[in-house]
């Protein structure tokens, strides 16, 4: 007997988890389905996105509805139309051997009558987001004053948007007898206020830890003076070449505004807020989902919903106002029990809102510094020879071979390597050369004792050569490497993964250990190399560096041109500038241009 056999669910629904290819039930799913089969009970259960809430309701409601009745007996309600598409489509494959089963989505942005039409046809389930859901039912265009369940689907994020109101209407056309269902990540008192209200004697659940934040996702933030954000965020995403990301902001404007300048400055970028239209933001969504963008730059609104999961990284480009927000953006990422970041970059007078976020989600956050411009080559340059190490020969090739071996012709092996490799990384090289560093005095150590920051005196960082492509994330690799030398649970710190190498810091006394551990070191017939780094991070040399030389901010200004600096540079400057510019290509095209926003 499967797992999910256990749950009491019927056949057809067993036959929809076996093609969904799901082969455990989560502990949502384990703790709801069994009690929502068997009783006819109202529930509060506290889950964040990406634990599989909808199939903990979804298989339960399909297997309760009444296939032979065609009246609306189940609604649900969730706070955004891409989230009530997803939960309609979710519904369909379960319900994929129910044929008699009808699921209708409702939502704002798309034509009322045709969803009237689907409704009037035969639904028994209605997903729906309040806004809509509450139009139809003044115009009669539905009937829910026969349902026999009610689902709140992320019941914060609905309250959080507004909808309290909206609900409590929606909610007073729906019967007494009936059993209410309420999913939320978080208990805020709204929330309460509505379970109290409308719910009886309900049965609670909890999976992980109420109010806190997915544990797969390592909190860190960066201090930066309030004008260099937008150089911050670049620097973050040059840093993590394979970066797939949300970048949340607290203004539609600024969220523009950013998306815009990343677009200029040659990232994979787009703008999710609610001045575009639905057309356009639909045309955002799918590009992000076929990850053709990398940074897609949102509004805590908007990005409501957003249910991608391999999400690498969230970058709180500002706090929110709200911490229960924070909460909510961390939550895209570190989703279906993969790992992620969440990064926050702060000014001086905002720390103590980290304090207040870390007693919220009862997690540390880790202090960290922008990483300088030669880190960022170093990663670049090594991210390129992988790169290399790794793309697929292309048999057309072959007929070029001799002219190319002419052209080639006379250049030993090593020097072909470095060439090849400087094509790339020269551009990251003249961008990043002379930039100053973007640390305030109060990055890194100015929390103390925290440990995680490479600027930490005394620690040593490390190269080593397996990453994401083998199956690492932060946690795991971590472990890996205390595992494989027997150093305890803080010893290994500032684990940073990228695809196919990462780093790591250990306090200096611990090199030895790790260099000769990682000496001749297999795993699977694979060698694994552990380096020092060249450079080590070491926070003190790189900003005694860029003060020395003083007026760096100058000297940035010098190293940079493109629009975002147009004002201050000559024409003839941007002339030049430019024209060099246009001799590359590719997704990055241009990445000499303004560090200013
Ligand atoms: P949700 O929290 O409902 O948004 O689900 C998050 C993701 O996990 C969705 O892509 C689901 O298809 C997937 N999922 C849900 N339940 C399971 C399961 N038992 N095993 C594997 N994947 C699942």
């Amino acid at each position: 007997m499967t797992k999910f056999e256990a749950l009491g669910l019927q056949k057809s629904l067993l036959d929809a988890v076996a093609d969904l290819g799901f082969k455990t039930p989560s502990e949502v799913q384990d703790k709801a389905i069994p009690i929502l089969l068997e009783d006819e009970t109202d529930l509060v259960a506290l889950a964040q996105t990406g634990t599989g809430k909808t199939a903990a309701f979804g298989f339960p409601l399909i297997q309760k509805i009444d296939r032979e009745s065609r009246t609306t007996q189940g609604l649900i309600l969730s706070p955004t139309r891409e989230l009530c598409l997803q939960i309609t489509n979710e519904l369909k494959l379960y319900a994929k051997y129910e044929k008699s089963i009808n699921v209708v989505a409702i939502y704002g942005g798309a034509s009322i009558t045709d969803q009237a039409r689907q409704v009037k046809r035969g639904a028994q389930i209605v997903v729906a987001t309040p806004g809509r859901m509450k139009d139809m039912i003044g115009r009669r265009l539905v009937d829910i004053s026969k349902i026999d369940y009610c689902i709140l689907d992320e019941a914060d994020e609905m309250l959080n948007m507004g909808f309290f109101e909206d609900i409590k209407d929606i909610l007073s056309n729906t019967p007494k007898e009936k059993s209410t269902w309420l999913f939320s990540a978080t208990m805020p008192k709204e929330v309460s206020v509505i379970a109290k209200k409308f719910m009886h004697s309900p049965q609670e659940i909890t999976v992980g830890d109420k109010n806190a934040g997915a544990t797969t996702v390592q909190h860190e933030y960066y201090v930066v003076g309030g004008r260099d954000r937008y150089p911050a965020l670049k620097r973050l995403a040059d840093t993590n070449p394979d970066i797939f990301s949300v970048i949340f902001c607290r203004t539609k404007r600024d969220t523009q505004r950013v998306a815009e300048k990343l677009i200029e400055d040659g990232y994979n970028a787009g703008a999710l807020h609610g001045d575009l239209s639905q057309n356009q933001r639909d045309l955002v969504m799918n590009s992000f989902r076929k990850k053709q963008i990398q940074m897609l730059v949102a509004t805590d609104v908007a990005a409501r919903g957003i249910d991608v999961d391999d999400i690498t990284h969230v970058i709180n480009y500002q706090l929110p106002d709200e911490i229960e927000t924070y909460t909510h953006r961390s939550g895209r990422t570190g989703r279906a029990g993969k790992s992620g970041i969440s990064m926050v970059i702060v000014t001086r007078s905002e720390l103590r809102k980290i304090k207040a976020i870390e007693n919220k989600i009862k997690q540390k956050f880790i202090s960290k510094t922008i990483p300088t411009g030669i880190e960022i080559c170093e990663i670049q340059l090594y991210h390129l020879a992988n790169k290399i190490k790794d793309t697929e020969i292309n048999e057309e090739v072959e007929n070029y071979l001799p002219a190319i071996n002419d052209v080639f012709h006379g250049i030993d092996r090593e020097e072909l390597i470095k060439k090849i490799v400087s094509v790339e990384f020269t551009r990251f090289y003249n961008y990043y050369n002379k930039t100053r560093d973007l640390n305030t005095p109060d990055s890194g150590e100015q929390r103390g004792s925290r440990r995680g920051d490479d600027q930490t005196p005394g620690s040593v960082r490390y190269f080593i050569n397996v990453g994401e492509k083998d199956g690492y994330d932060w946690m795991s690799l971590k472990d890996f490497i205390r595992n494989t030398v027997g150093l305890g649970k803080d010893d290994v710190f500032k684990v940073d993964v990228k695809d196919s190498f990462s780093f790591f810091n250990t306090d200096a006394e611990t090199t030895e250990k790790i260099l000769s551990t990682f000496t001749e070191f297999k795993v699977d017939g694979r060698f694994v190399n552990v380096e020092v780094s060249k450079n080590p991070g070491g926070g003190r040399g790189r900003r005694d560096r860029s003060r020395s030389g003083g007026g760096s901010r100058d000297r940035d200004k010098r190293s940079n041109s493109g629009r975002g600096r147009d004002r201050s540079v000559s024409s003839k400057r941007r002339g030049r500038k430019s024209s060099g510019n246009s001799s590359y290509s590719g997704k990055r095209r241009d990445k000499r241009k303004s560090d200013f926003f």
